[in-house]
């Protein structure tokens, strides 16, 4: 696609008008060393599928990417047992918020979308009785992908919210009673935790998805031969995915807002993608009640406004 705009005057803009929002949301707490995290700061990245990036602010600062692992983990299951992912999971929208337990029960331990706590659970006991090493497995597939062979979790903040994951370890238990839970609760919520831990910042997290934008194919900016990561019809369906179910009980509002396949996470961070054209990474720390990052959507808001990139 063309456009006339500058996009570095355009990220900058954006920047700028999105100080103005300062303080309308508030850090997570609920998982204590989040807690931690200064709330006045923002970043965010633009990769194009042609290999070039444009970022502002803070757009190198690394974060508890949270929620946004879901859409990796989920990416590697799907690799690995391909449909039958969809007899442990829904793909419809919940309506609730990312932890709910509500419709669980009425829905036999079958959780609605890959994206919710419980979905994503269901998913990581999948690459639980695959892994032995999990969070060994997923940090090589984003070191790959983001050409960041420095990649970690934090295992201060996986301890901080494995101590308080009783929620998380009620669900596994509860899908367990339903038969729709393989490995100890224990085993998974410890790989959850350690995934949903690890730090990357919005430029990391532009280049680890842009195989979504580029029907399945990852760019590779060393070797300069990218990587099939998935297929072009996989690649479609998870965006779909991420357009109806990425961001918990916002997606609605979200796509009316944004209209393009989005992943939040409680540490503030919303990756974007543009399909065909490149993918988009932002990080406010502040969020709004539905656990979103103020900012964030903001600034995807207005990036789809300056830039045209909606092909809704
Ligand atoms: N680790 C968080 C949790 O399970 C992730 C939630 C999120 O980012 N929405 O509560």
């Amino acid at each position: 696609m063309t456009f006339s705009l500058n996009l570095q005057d355009t990220l900058d803009q954006i920047a700028h008008e999105a100080d103005a929002l300062y303080g309308q949301g508030k850090v997570a707490s609920y998982i204590p060393a989040l807690a931690q995290v200064a709330p006045r700061q923002f970043g965010m990245a633009v990769a194009m599928t042609d290999g070039t990036c444009v970022k502002t602010g803070s757009a190198d600062t690394a974060f508890s990417i949270q929620s946004i692992s879901k859409l990796f983990t989920f990416v590697l299951a799907l690799k690995l047992v391909g449909d039958d992912l969809w007899k442990r999971l829904g793909r419809e929208p919940s309506g609730a918020a990312f932890n709910s337990m509500v419709q669980l029960e009425s829905e036999k331990g079958i959780p609605r979308n890959p994206f919710i706590n419980a979905g994503a659970l269901v998913v990581t006991d999948i690459l639980t009785t695959r892994y032995a090493h999990l969070d060994i497995a997923l940090l090589g597939a984003l070191r790959r992908l983001s050409d960041a062979p420095e990649l970690n979790w934090d295992a201060q903040t996986a301890k901080s919210e494995r101590d308080t994951a009783h929620r998380n370890m009620a669900m596994a238990y509860f899908m367990k009673s339903y038969g729709n839970f393989v490995n100890p609760p224990e085993l998974v919520l410890d790989n959850y935790c350690r995934q949903c831990a690890i730090e990357m910042s919005c430029t990391q997290l532009t280049q680890a998805t842009m195989f979504l934008a580029n029907n399945g194919q990852d760019i590779d900016r060393l070797a300069h031969a990218g990587e099939q990561f998935l297929s072009a019809d996989a690649a479609r369906r998870v965006n779909a995915l991420l357009l109806t179910c990425g961001a918990y009980d916002a997606a609605g509002d979200l796509a009316y807002r944004i209209g393009l396949p989005v992943k939040t996470g409680v540490g503030g961070g919303i990756v974007a993608i543009v399909p065909g054209v490149g993918t988009v990474a932002v990080w406010g720390p502040e969020l709004d009640a539905k656990g979103n990052s103020v900012l964030g959507v903001f600034a995807l808001e207005r990036l789809v406004q300056l830039t045209g990139w909606n092909h809704l």
